[in-house]
């Protein structure tokens, strides 16, 4: 049995508050250190697989409270509540390829923080992310990607831009980091918030081949 942390016991203490209200549960860097604590639980290959019985079920049916809001990459590898070992109610997860920014992605976050009261988003890039590739070998060519895939490569366009003569991996942190900026700046919700201090947006980037998810920068840059 794994000891319970001070931040993970202060969660699981202040979890109660009615799941109408918007009241946080825990701050951002609470819902932060809870993030990388699962996420070396999941390195290390001792997973505590939290929330995922009737008893959650059951008390979650009545409302969610999510801690943080992930917007991540759809690829298959990269499930968030898995790499950061947690359960139901505990993610407010958004995927797309390329995790990019779009009119329905933005709402479904501001949804998540203005009525579900969540402090924290992070935005998780991954290694060898086929959009990523894509936007890079497309924009080296002066080509044009088939079908809808080419408004994945635009999105990523202002990352490929800062980062062309560096490796994918550079353009995937880079692209992490200017959806990162770009939600602190968005109006009018999240860059109140976030100016408030009330919202903590950081980039992130995982490894499919250790599992580790690295923090690109936490709180206001
Ligand atoms: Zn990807």
């Amino acid at each position: 049995m794994v000891a319970l942390s001070v931040s993970l016991a202060a969660y699981l203490q202040a979890k109660d508050p009615a799941p109408s209200e918007a009241a946080p549960t825990v701050t951002g860097a609470e819902a932060l250190n809870l993030l990388k604590e699962g996420n070396v639980r999941f390195v290390a290959d001792k997973l505590n697989h939290p929330h995922q019985d009737r008893t959650s079920r059951a008390e979650l049916a009545k409302g969610q409270h999510p801690f943080a809001i992930v917007l991540g990459c759809a690829d298959s590898r990269t499930s968030p509540e898995l790499v950061f070992d947690q359960g139901l109610g505990d993610l407010f997860v958004i995927r797309v390829a390329g995790n990019v920014l779009n009119d329905e992605t933005i709402g479904s976050i501001e949804y998540a923080v203005e009525h579900l009261g969540s402090p924290l988003i992070v935005v998780l890039a991954h290694e060898r992310c086929g959009a990523v590739k894509a936007a890079r070998d497309t924009i080296a060519t002066n080509g044009k990607a088939p079908g809808h895939i080419q408004s994945l490569v635009k999105a990523i366009e202002p990352a490929v831009a800062t980062t062309s003569s560096a490796d994918a991996e550079t353009t995937a942190k880079a692209n992490a980091l200017h959806v990162a900026k770009t939600l602190r700046e968005s109006e009018p919700f999240l860059k109140e918030k976030a100016a408030a201090g009330k919202l903590t947006v950081v980039g992130a980037h995982y490894d499919l081949d250790t599992g580790k998810v690295e923090f690109l920068s936490e709180g206001a840059k």
